[in-house]
């Protein structure tokens, strides 16, 4: 697609959730063509031999009284509790054991996590589960392919590949005869009829949380608050009073290590039912290890997720993004092609993606981990909140929007209904074709990949100019948030086939990414071919 406007130049703009917009110019008209910010080509560990980096951890001496015991007041007061495994089945070669028998130990100040630079910081390894490392790790051995063999685990069923649910996810009613259009009883719009104040949007998952804690559906709640340096920082919290649970509205842009929080459940005989709020690795890793921790009832509200990064590459984007980086609160990529950054007197400054400067954006922003994940949608939580296939509406403000829920069992089902009555619940939508605007995308991010993006962002508003023949020409809805998807899955397969290597891509990609892959492929191997590049 393209559009001609009357400047001089060439940009290469970010665009949406994760997608770039290369502008060229070309017989003295302007070319519009979506891409997405990439690093420049760099030279990374391969993690084949993720084996020998955990021997260290096994091979440490045993650990009776794990360093990070007195993290919990309530728990250095308190004998830790042996608990035993409460599911039956075990998908870990390891052998399960109690916090006390386990011998790995929490990775120090300094020293390098196991996944390298991999790694998602999710957490796990700041506590003796770091002993499953390599059964957990959503970027080890299996890596993100370990979703498929969970999801029957943890749905009692896998996504059906020839359906919605092969982008979206489980989907809990799915099992329809016509499969076909099956996401809408599953995947709906909803927003708080009295939105909570200062939250990201109408403060859904803060309203879950609050219900669940006032019902005793559970005892504490894992979320994230602030870190004391800088609010803006994620620090991970266990929650037992409403008052925790506010303070940890909003979101803080930036990887969390919200799983580090199990070394205080663990200690804790009291907790017995937590609710989990997290990402979608850090919810593979739980998932892997949810079997050793003993809780009676682990409850999982996900959020989407993509595009994360750690909070040096936070600053790093404000700096460059706006004149007032101190002010910024937090930041999304919005389907209306803007990124809207959300200042701390609770206004928000709108720049369209193509007005970034995305060639110093490239790199040091997004994380590795992010560029080899597969799990936008969060696919192994049971009730998962986002924005990604939202009809937007830029009239209406974030914190007064519809968001994207998605209920993917039973228990999602019963977390969702403790609200229900506090909610304006629409069916969701879906308007126009994605398919040609993923290739186009894919196409530009890699040139941009390969180092030929151009130098500084569109002036405002030509940006504005792009941002408003996009709002009315593309994909709206569900297809937004599927070409966000496909185009995401296209771009990382291409990253992990690169800097994994293709033997270990083959291990970490699961197999409904590689059937979004070949759908874009092709007679003639578009996407192959880029990889011989
Ligand atoms: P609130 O009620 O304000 O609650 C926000 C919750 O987020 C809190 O409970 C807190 O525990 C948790 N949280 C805060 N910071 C973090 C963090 N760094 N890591 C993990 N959890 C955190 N949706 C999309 O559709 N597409 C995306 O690309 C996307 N990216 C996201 C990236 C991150 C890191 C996070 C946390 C969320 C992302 N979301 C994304 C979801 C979206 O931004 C909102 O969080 C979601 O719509 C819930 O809004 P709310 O008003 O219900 O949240
Ligand atoms: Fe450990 Fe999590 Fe990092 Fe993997 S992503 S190395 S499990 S902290
Ligand atoms: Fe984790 Fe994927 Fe989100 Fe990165 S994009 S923080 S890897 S869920």
């Amino acid at each position: 697609m393209c559009v001609c406007v009357f400047v001089r130049g060439a940009y290469f703009m970010r665009l949406g959730c994760d997608v770039l917009i290369n502008i060229r110019r070309v017989n003295s008209s302007i070319y519009v063509s979506h891409t997405s910010t990439q690093p420049p080509h760099t030279t990374h560990t391969s993690l084949n031999k993720y084996d020998d980096i955990i021997m260290h951890l096994s091979s440490s001496s045993s650990v009776t009284s794990p360093s990070w015991f007195s993290l919990s007041s309530f728990s250095s007061k308190t004998t830790p509790r042996t608990r035993t495994r409460t599911n039956a089945t075990s998908t870990s070669s390891s052998s399960p054991s109690t916090i006390n028998e386990r011998k790995g130990q929490p990775i120090k100040p300094g020293q390098s996590y196991p996944a390298k630079e991999h790694c998602s910081n999710c957490g796990l390894c700041d506590t003796s589960l770091i002993s499953y490392v390599k059964d957990a790790c959503a970027f080890l051995g299996p890596g993100m392919s370990r979703i498929e063999k969970l999801e029957e685990k943890v749905h009692g069923k896998r996504r059906n590949t020839e359906t919605d649910e092969l982008r979206l996810g489980v989907l809990f009613n799915s099992d329809t005869k016509d499969n076909t259009n099956n996401s809408s009883q599953s995947i709906f719009y909803a927003k708080k009829k009295q939105p909570v104040e200062k939250a990201q949007w109408t403060g859904i998952v803060t309203s879950v949380a609050l219900e669940m804690l006032r019902t005793k559906t559970v005892d504490c709640v894992v979320a994230v608050g602030s870190g004391e340096a800088d609010a803006r920082n994620p620090e991970p919290k266990l929650c037992f009073t409403e008052e925790d649970i506010l303070a940890c509205r909003g979101v803080k842009p930036s990887l969390s290590p919200n799983l580090k929080v199990f070394a205080e459940i663990e200690t804790n005989p009291e907790i017995k039912n937590v609710l989990y709020i997290g990402v979608g690795c850090s919810v593979v890793a739980l998932r892997e290890v949810e079997q050793y921790l003993g809780l009676d009832n682990l409850y999982v509200l996900g959020t989407n997720c993509a595009d994360n990064g750690r909070t040096d590459g936070f600053y790093k984007f404000v700096n460059n993004a706006t004149d007032k980086p101190d002010e910024v609160l937090h930041y999304e990529f919005m389907p209306d092609y803007k990124v809207h950054l959300k200042m701390r007197d609770g206004s928000y400054e709108k720049i369209p993606y193509f007005s970034l400067p995305a060639k110093e954006l490239s790199s040091g922003v997004i994380a590795e981990s992010c560029k080899s994940c597969f799990d936008y949608v969060n696919g192994l939580a049971d009730l998962v909140v986002g924005y990604m296939g939202v009809d937007y509406d830029e009239s209406i403000p974030m914190n007064l929007h519809p968001q994207y829920v998605t209920v993917r069992n039973e228990r999602g089902q019963k977390m969702i209904d403790l609200i229900k009555n506090d909610l304006q619940i629409t069916p969701s939508t879906t308007r126009g074709d994605r398919k040609p605007f993923v290739l186009q995308t894919v196409i530009s991010d890699d040139e941009a990949y390969l180092g030929r993006g151009p130098e500084k962002g569109a002036p405002r508003f030509v940006g504005n100019l792009i941002a408003w023949v996009l709002n009315k020409v593309g994909p709206k809805g569900k297809e937004f948030g599927m070409y966000s998807l496909d185009y995401h899955t296209i771009r990382n397969y291409l990253y992990v086939n690169r800097i994994y290597g293709k033997e270990r891509a083959k291990e970490h990609i699961p197999s409904y990414a590689m059937k979004i892959v070949k759908e874009y492929e092709g007679k003639n191997g578009d996407i192959s071919k880029r990889l011989e590049l």
